[in-house]
């Protein structure tokens, strides 16, 4: 089927160009034993939002849904030692599981996960002066995607790179009366970047592992 192939090749991909690495294993395996659901970027996947970090220079990582950590650890491993990243996540269950994984990746010094809806978080890093940032990475709940990317903006400057996941879901987002509140907040993200003058953005379909999907990729420039 489909679905085979495009697993064969991501396998191939994988075996070619991203190395076996302990702690990003580690991170599965442990979030599966904690019984957290197997949504993470796939691992060729992550291996692009770290190369975009570097190449986005990124000093300062925001990310919007944590889960167990394990694009959390790709992102943070794009950082400096004195660089820093900020994760949001509502379950305290995945906060959990992401906080030893990420300690096991030699992360924990750089890497600060705030537990709640993400958009009472956001508030609160305002108050505590944070930002900018020169990554945000919006993988969370999606109908508040149009938030977020408010969010990320307020906390961005020209140069800050922004990438939201799941922006295809097999198509569904072409049916603007889809009664899935996720396709209607992903049909919002796409509304948001197009009338968004400071921010110019493409989206990009996927096939692999995780199925048929996409991600978006903005850019601040004013
Ligand atoms: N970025 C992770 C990765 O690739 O390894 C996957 C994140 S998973 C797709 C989405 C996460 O967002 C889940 O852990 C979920 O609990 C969390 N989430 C859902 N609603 C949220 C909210 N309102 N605020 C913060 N996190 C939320």
């Amino acid at each position: 089927t489909d679905q085979q192939l495009w697993t064969a090749v991501d396998d191939y991909v994988v075996e070619r160009l991203v190395p076996p690495d302990g702690a990003l294993e580690a991170a599965l395996t442990m979030s599966d034993a904690a019984g957290l659901p197997a949504i993470n970027v796939a691992p060729n996947q992550g291996k692009l939002l770290m190369l975009l970090a570097k190449m986005a220079g990124a000093r300062r990582i925001l990310e919007i849904g944590t889960l167990g950590g394990y694009s959390t650890i790709w992102l943070a491993r794009a950082l400096p030692a004195d660089g820093r990243l900020v994760t949001l996540e509502y379950e305290p269950d995945h906060a959990e599981v992401a906080r030893a994984n990420i300690a096991r990746a030699g992360l924990g010094d750089i890497v600060d996960i705030r537990v709640g809806p993400a958009l009472q978080s956001l508030a609160v890093l305002e108050t505590e002066g944070e930002g900018p940032f020169d990554l945000v990475f919006i993988d969370a709940d999606k109908p508040n995607n149009p938030h977020y990317l408010d969010w990320a903006l307020k906390f961005s400057q020209p140069g800050t790179v922004i990438v939201a996941d799941n922006v295809v879901r097999d198509g569904t987002i072409l049916d603007p009366s889809h009664p899935d509140a996720r396709v209607q907040g992903v049909r919002g993200t796409y509304d948001w970047f197009a009338r968004e003058p400071r921010v110019t953005a493409t989206a990009v379909q996927t096939v692999g592992s995780k199925g048929y999907d996409g991600f978006a990729v903005g850019l601040v420039t004013g």
